[in-house]
C-alpha cells in the first residue's frame, strides 16, 4: 500500500485510542505527539504538522455529539483533519471543450512521460478521443518513449524529432488538434529548476494556453517538494498535481503537503511503473486507506474497469452479503489479478489494509491460480456450489482427477474458508466506529 510506514504509525496511534479505557488530556497529548512524529518522519511540512496538531487538540476539547462516544469522536477528528489537510475534495479534470489540453510539467524523472501514457489510457477508456504530444527537445529518447506508449495505449501521437523549440512542435500540429477531445502535452524537464527550464515552460505555457497545467512530482523528494511546487506554480500557474511513485516511499508526506502549500489539488497518484498504475486521488478515501478503514469504493471503481458493470455489482453484493462459493473465489481471484497486484487490492478492502497477512501469502496465491483451475475442473457442480461437503474421500478423488496433490486441494479449500469468513465480516460494515472496534479485535480464521 502507499505510504505503508506512515499508515502503520497512524494505525498504531489510533489503536491506542481504541484500547484506552477513557479519553483524557494525557491520551490526547500522546496521540497528537504520535501523529506529529509519524507525519514528520514522512517528511510532511513542519509548519503544517504543527497547525494540524493544534487543530486536533482544540477540537478534542469539544463535547462529543450525542450518539457517539468520546473515543469515536477523537478518531473522527483525526480522520477529518487528516482529510482536510490533503484537500477535502477530489480534483476533477473537466473535458467539455474540444480540444481540452493538459500540459504536464516537472523535473527529469518525475514521471511526466509515463504519466502522459497513463492519462491517455485513463481517458481513452472513458470514451474520449485522445492524442499525446512530445515537446521534449532535450532528450531524443523521450520522443521514442512517448511514441511507444501511445502505440501501446492506442492513441494518436504527435512529435518532431528534428525540431529545436517546443513551441515549434506545438504550432506545427496545432491545426490537427481540434479533432480530439483531449490532448496531453508532455514537456521536457531538467535535473533541477533552472532559469532555462522556467523560460522554456513559460513560453510554451503562453503558446499552448492549456486548460490544465499539471505538476508531476515524485513522492520521494520529501521536503524539497514545497519549493519545487511553488516555482512551477509561479512559472505556469499550476492547476493540479500528480504525485508519482507513491507506492515505493516512506517520504510521500512532503509531496502531499506541498500541494496544501500551493493550493493546487492532487488529481491523481501514480502507484507503479505500469500503464494502469494510476489512481484518482480522493482525499477521504486515501486517508481511510492510510489509517486502515479500507476503501471498498476505490476497489469497486477499479473493478468496474476490468470487469463489466454487472459483474462489479455482483461482486459488491457478494461482498456485502457474505455469500461466497468456490467458483466465486476463483472468478474473484481472476478479476483481482487483472486489476494488478493482489496486495494493492487488499489494501483497498475494508479491514484488509489493517490485517497482517502472512508474508508472501498473496504472491503465492497468484501463482496458484492456474492449479486451482485444474482442481475446480475436477469438482462436481455440487462441490463447487457448496464446498463444505468436501470430505477426505472427495478431496482424494479431486486430487487424482486434477493431477494436483491432496495438500494443494486442501490449501485451496482453506483459502476458500478464510475468504468466506472475511466476506462475512465485511457484511454491512459501513459504519466507521463499529468497523474500528471490529478491527481492533481479533480476526477469526486468520490466527490473529
Ligand atoms: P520524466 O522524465 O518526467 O518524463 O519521467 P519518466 O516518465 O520517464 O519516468 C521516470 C521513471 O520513473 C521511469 O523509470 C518510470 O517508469 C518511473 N515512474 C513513473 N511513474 C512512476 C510511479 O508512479 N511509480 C514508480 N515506481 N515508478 C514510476
Ligand atoms: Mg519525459
Amino acid at each position: 500500500m502507499v505510504l505503508d510506514k506512515l499508515g502503520d504509525s497512524l494505525k498504531n496511534t489510533l489503536s491506542k485510542i481504541t484500547k484506552s479505557i477513557f479519553v483524557d488530556e494525557k491520551l490526547i497529548n500522546e496521540l497528537v505527539k504520535d501523529i506529529q512524529r509519524a507525519l514528520l518522519q514522512s517528511d510532511t511540512n513542519v509548519k503544517l504538522v504543527f497547525n494540524l496538531s493544534k487543530t486536533i487538540k482544540e477540537r478534542a476539547k469539544e463535547d462529543a455529539p450525542p450518539g457517539i462516544t468520546k473515543k469515536e469522536q477523537l478518531i473522527k477528528i483525526v480522520y477529518e483533519e487528516l482529510t482536510n489537510f490533503l484537500g477535502e475534495t477530489a480534483k476533477e479534470i473537466q473535458i467539455n471543450k474540444k480540444p481540452t489540453q493538459i500540459m504536464l510539467v516537472g523535473l527529469f524523472g518525475s514521471g511526466k512521460t509515463t504519466t502522459t501514457g497513463k492519462l491517455a489510457k485513463y481517458y481513452k477508456k472513458r470514451g474520449h478521443k485522445v492524442a499525446v504530444m512530445a515537446t521534449d527537445t532535450w532528450r531524443p529518447a523521450a520522443y521514442d518513449q512517448l511514441q511507444q506508449l501511445a502505440e501501446t495505449v492506442g492513441v494518436d501521437f504527435y512529435g518532431n524529432k528534428s525540431a529545436k523549440q517546443p513551441t515549434d512542435i506545438y504550432n506545427e500540429f496545432k491545426p490537427k488538434l481540434s479533432q480530439y477531445d483531449l490532448v496531453i502535452i508532455d514537456t521536457a524537464g531538467r535535473d533541477a529548476l533552472s532559469d532555462d527550464l522556467i523560460q522554456e515552460l513559460n513560453t510554451l505555457h503562453k503558446t499552448v494556453q492549456a486548460d490544465e497545467k499539471i505538476l508531476v512530482i515524485s513522492a520521494d523528494i520529501g521536503q524539497a517538494a514545497e519549493k519545487q511546487a511553488q516555482a512551477f506554480h509561479d512559472t505556469c500557474n499550476v492547476t493540479g498535481v500528480i504525485v508519482t511513485k507513491l507506492e515505493g516511499t516512506a517520504k510521500g508526506g512532503g509531496a502531499l503537503s506541498a500541494c496544501a502549500v500551493t493550493k493546487a489539488p492532487i488529481a491523481f497518484i501514480g502507484v507503479g511503473e505500469k500503464i494502469d498504475d494510476l489512481e484518482v486521488f480522493h482525499p477521504q478515501r486515501f486517508v481511510g486507506r492510510l489509517i486502515g478503514f479500507g476503501d471498498l469504493e476505490s476497489l469497486l471503481e477499479k473493478a468496474k474497469e476490468v470487469i463489466s458493470e454487472e459483474d462489479a455489482k455482483d461482486l459488491q453484493d457478494k461482498f456485502m452479503k457474505g455469500e461466497f462459493t468456490l467458483v466465486d473465489l476463483y472468478s474473484q481471484m481472476k478479476s483481482l489479478k487483472k486489476m494488478g497486484s493482489l496486495k494493492k487490492i487488499m489494501g483497498m478492502i475494508p479491514g484488509m489494509g489493517n490485517m497482517k497477512l502472512p508474508e508472501g501469502m498473496l504472491e503465492v496465491q497468484e501463482g496458484k491460480l492456474e492449479n486451482w483451475k485444474f482442481i475446480m475442473d475436477s469438482c462436481t457442480k455440487d462441490e463447487l456450489e457448496n464446498a463444505d461437503i468436501m470430505d477426505a474421500e472427495r478431496i482424494e478423488r479431486v486430487s487424482q482427477g486434477s493431477g494436483r496433490s491432496i495438500k494443494e486441494v486442501r490449501e485451496m479449500l482453506k483459502q476458500y474458508r478464510q475468504s468466506k469468513k472475511m466476506m462475512k465480516m465485511f457484511k454491512g460494515e459501513k459504519d466507521m466506529g463499529r468497523m474500528m472496534k471490529k478491527m481492533g479485535g481479533k480476526l477469526p480464521g486468520l490466527g490473529m
